[in-house]
């Protein structure tokens, strides 16, 4: 009970010499006792901003941050001691481009016909981001009822957001505008050169784009997002022109929000790079020319150059297409790592006759909507073309921020969580190294949004988001697969735990 901290410290030093290996030896001989908070001994530590691991790290987390940092801290009597043997701690991950309010399971007849399934699947979207290692999230496009059911959730990630995305009336994400506005309707900007579209009850005086940047920050939020969206090469909808787009970032500029822009052809990219855009929020995989062609063209190549030339970062979002794939190929329902995104109740949803009958009128739909040569070949060249630019993005060393879109698609592509660690696969599967894959994930995506001196390393006074892994995240991607222990605010949570609730 009234142990001296000498005789704690050697009895603790007998413990850890018994591991036995030289370096541990080492540790022990200016050993100090730590007796409040947790204590992670003995770790191998991996952050971004350091040129290679610190092995046998001890790692002090108090008051939810990262109090200190060394490679002779013990836990005393008091601290909560975590043995970090043969464990790596990295930061918690970053998704800085989520939807943590739309569905990724069921459609609007579903939820409608099945409360439960809804609620059930609810319930798991917090707990799943948390369980596939991301500690923050930012909602991209977020109606107030949706960020206060998130945030009101008992355990969920960090959560930030633009508020509601920047939307042309008539335009993607706004095809039908109701006559009086309201806070959960998309956020319209007046789009002058598409003014056929607007609607006549609205003031236009009330859609400036000052007036649409401070509708997003007066929800809080740290980013806006506009989206640039003419029809993804296949159809011909009113958008968001350069001129607008640069009077929003502006605006951004002015109450220091990061602007986002959702761009994924050649000439909205060019447009969010002429407004100078913080971050493009997609890959790039639509340009003229024959769609079923999967070379990417010189115009790509083109603004893939001037992006990195610039320093705007971008999120090459592979999954956005890739995910699309589910409607034909359901073999992600097979994957055991959904057991972890999505209740059983829900995956027993999407295997039932009804959940199939569900997803063939989604996919009949797509199939009617598509230009020859048809979905299918147009689907494969979509993923090819998102994976060839993604490659002359590595080439060209643009600075890349990790964001999965989850959920970017119907039907059930883009599980919560799940849809993360996929993003991360298809990184490393085209290429990316793995140092460049974590970093995108954490202090590049903490720097891009304005958080760096809150988040994305492990560095003493940052907040102690951190996940403890079985492996090691810069020898495998399959690491990611094996974290044992997500660190929320300095409380460690076991993955475990963090199975749906059914
Ligand atoms: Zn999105």
């Amino acid at each position: 009970m009234f142990m001296s901290n000498r005789v704690l410290a050697t009895s603790i030093a007998f413990v850890v010499l018994n591991v036995g290996t030289a370096a541990n030896a080492q540790r022990i001989v200016d050993q100090r006792i730590v007796d409040q908070g947790v204590v992670i001994e003995n770790v191998t530590l991996i952050s971004p901003e350091r040129p290679a691991p610190l092995l046998h790290a001890d790692v002090v987390l108090r008051d939810g941050r990262i109090a200190e940092i060394g490679t002779n801290l013990v836990a005393g009597p008091h601290a909560r001691r975590i043995d970090g043997s043969g464990r790596f701690l990295i930061p918690g991950l970053i998704d800085s481009h989520v939807h943590a309010g739309h569905s990724a399971a069921l459609d609007d007849d579903a939820i409608y016909a099945h409360p439960e399934l809804w609620a059930a699947y609810r319930a798991q979207v917090p707990r799943a981001y948390l369980a596939f290692g991301f500690t923050s999230i930012v909602d991209l496009d977020v109606a107030p009822i949706d960020q206060a059911w998130f945030e009101g959730t008992p355990l969920h990630p960090r959560f930030y957001s633009c508020g509601r995305g920047i939307k042309v009336a008539g335009g993607y994400m706004a095809f039908n505008v109701p006559p009086t506005s309201s806070p959960n309707f998309p956020n319209l900007v007046y789009e002058p050169k598409e003014m056929d579209h607007w609607p006549k009850s609205l003031e236009i005086g009330d859609y400036t784009p000052e007036r649409a940047v401070s509708r997003a920050a007066d929800t809080g939020a740290i980013c806006v997002k506009a989206f640039v969206e003419s029809g993804f090469g296949t159809f011909n909808w009113p958008y968001l022109h350069t001129e607008t787009l640069q009077k929003i970032r502006a605006a951004a500029r002015e109450r220091k929000l990061v602007l986002m822009v959702h761009a994924n052809s050649v000439d909205s990219w060019q447009s969010a790079l002429n407004a100078h855009a913080d971050i493009i929020a997609h890959g790039l995989w639509v340009w003229p020319g024959d769609f079923g062609n999967s070379v990417p063209s010189p115009g790509a190549s083109n603004v893939i150059a001037l992006a990195a030339r610039a320093g705007t970062h971008v999120q090459p979002t592979l999954q956005t297409v890739a995910g699309e794939r589910a409607m034909i190929d359901p073999s992600l329902l097979d994957d055991p790592r959904l057991a972890m995104a999505l209740p059983k109740a829900i995956i027993a949803y999407l295997r039932s006759a009804e959940g199939v009958k569900a997803r063939t009128a989604l996919l009949n739909e797509y199939r009617k909507a598509s230009p020859s040569p048809g979905f299918e070949p147009l689907l494969k060249a979509a993923m090819e073309r998102t994976r060839a630019t993604f490659k002359i993005m590595l080439q060209d060393h643009v600075s890349l921020v990790f964001g999965s879109d989850t959920p970017g698609v119907d039907s059930f592509g883009n599980p919560p969580g799940l849809n993360g660690r996929l993003e991360l696969q298809n990184w490393a599967d085209a290429g990316a190294p793995l140092a460049l894959i974590l970093r995108s994930a954490t202090l590049d995506n903490a720097t891009a949004l304005g958080l760096s001196h809150e988040l994305g390393s492990i560095e003493v006074g940052k907040r102690a988001d951190l996940l403890m892994l079985k492996d090691n995240p810069l020898v495998t991607v399959s690491a990611y697969d094996l974290i044992e222990t997500t660190f929320l605010n300095g409380e460690p949570i076991a993955v475990e735990g963090l199975r749906p609730h059914d």
